[in-house]
């Protein structure tokens, strides 16, 4: 290769912002053992190396959900409350950043040097601020369910003795009860200056896991609130810190369906222009606290860059990324 083309590679060079879903660590019908989430860490880290495989001048950032961590990591600070000081949401979300951050760095920096790929990965303890003001925060408008299912008769225990705010959130059953929580709209990322310089330095940076640690300003200070971030909003925020050129949410579905469930589903392959989805997203094809936050933080991005948006699936990403595979939204 003549230094022409090495330069042509050099100024062609693409940032990712790519948005890991919870398959990507543990699978619906798993315990979420150590075993279980690292070999589920290890398939989506495969998939990592073949994107830069793929082009090795990609400049990638990852983001990740932890729905079932920090459940699962609060039930425990729940269940050991007599003998250990529990810990509230935003130190929980702090904690499995750090688990799910290791995991991945231990399994993407492993699958890459099989590739005899020498890149560094890291993963960045992340703050996200949140308006206090968030309409989220506001009488019992929080909209997150976060943890295990109880009966009515337990919810409103629960209730009374901690303060939560819970709700019905599947009437269907008997234990249909949840605790809920804000889940406000993501302003800003607070650590987005050290996230540029490592992605621009080539350094594949796992930040902002869980949506981010939520954060208000309060007396001129941070301070970490009880309330969980959508993760591709929260994608969608990082992708503007590092000025992605694609935001890429990886899932468990191939792609956006207009239709879902219903026997007249059709499947969104392929390039869709930025009023079209707008369209579809206002008549709520995509339902609200799954694929309609990931159409939501596409639209967002596609808006505010007039760059491209892709929801795929984690087993096409390389495919995805060649325009062969997924829901593609340009402007
Ligand atoms: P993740 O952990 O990747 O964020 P989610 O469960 O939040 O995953 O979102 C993906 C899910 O969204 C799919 O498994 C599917 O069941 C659901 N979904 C809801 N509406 C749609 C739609 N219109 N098209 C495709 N999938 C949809
Ligand atoms: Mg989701």
């Amino acid at each position: 290769m003549g230094i022409h083309s090495l330069n042509c590679l050099r100024f062609n060079m693409v940032k990712i912002l790519i948005a890991l879903g919870g398959n990507a660590i543990k699978q619906a019908n798993e315990q979420g053992t150590k075993k279980e989430q690292m070999l589920n860490c290890d398939v989506t880290s495969k998939q990592i190396a073949a994107i830069i495989k793929d082009d090795p001048t990609r400049q990638i950032c990852l983001t990740h959900g932890n729905g079932p961590q920090s459940g699962n990591l609060a039930l425990q600070q729940d269940i050991a409350k007599d003998k250990i000081a529990p810990q509230p949401l935003d130190i929980v979300g702090a904690m499995t950043q750090g688990q799910i951050g290791f995991m991945f760095q231990n399994r993407i920096q492993t699958n890459l040097a099989k590739e005899g790929i020498n890149k560094q990965c890291v993963c960045i303890i992340n703050q996200v601020l949140v308006d206090i003001n968030d309409p989220q925060f506001i009488g019992d408008n929080a909209s997150k369910p976060v943890g295990n299912f109880y009966t009515q008769e337990e919810a409103l225990a629960l209730k009374n003795e901690k303060n939560w705010l819970v709700k019905n959130v599947k009437p269907s059953v008997t234990k249909g009860w949840r605790r809920v929580v804000p889940c406000p709209d993501p302003l800003s990322n607070v650590e987005r200056n050290s996230i540029r310089l490592l992605v621009d330095a080539g350094v594949i940076v796992i930040a902002s896991g869980g949506g981010g640690i939520p954060v208000v300003q309060k007396d001129g200070e941070l301070v970490g609130v009880e309330a969980v971030i959508d993760k591709d909003l929260a994608g969608q925020k990082l992708a503007e810190v590092i000025e992605a050129d694609v935001f890429l949410i990886l899932t468990d579905v191939e792609c956006a369906c207009l239709n879902f469930g219903k026997p007249d589903v059709v499947k969104l392959i392929g390039e869709f222009h930025l009023p079209q989805m707008k369209e579809y997203y206002d008549a709520k094809h995509f339902l609200h606290g799954s694929m309609g936050p990931k159409v939501l933080a596409c639209l967002r991005h596609v808006e505010k860059t007039g760059k491209r948006a892709i929801i795929a699936s984690l087993d096409q990403a390389v495919a995805a990324l060649a325009e062969k595979a997924g829901t593609h939204i340009i402007p």
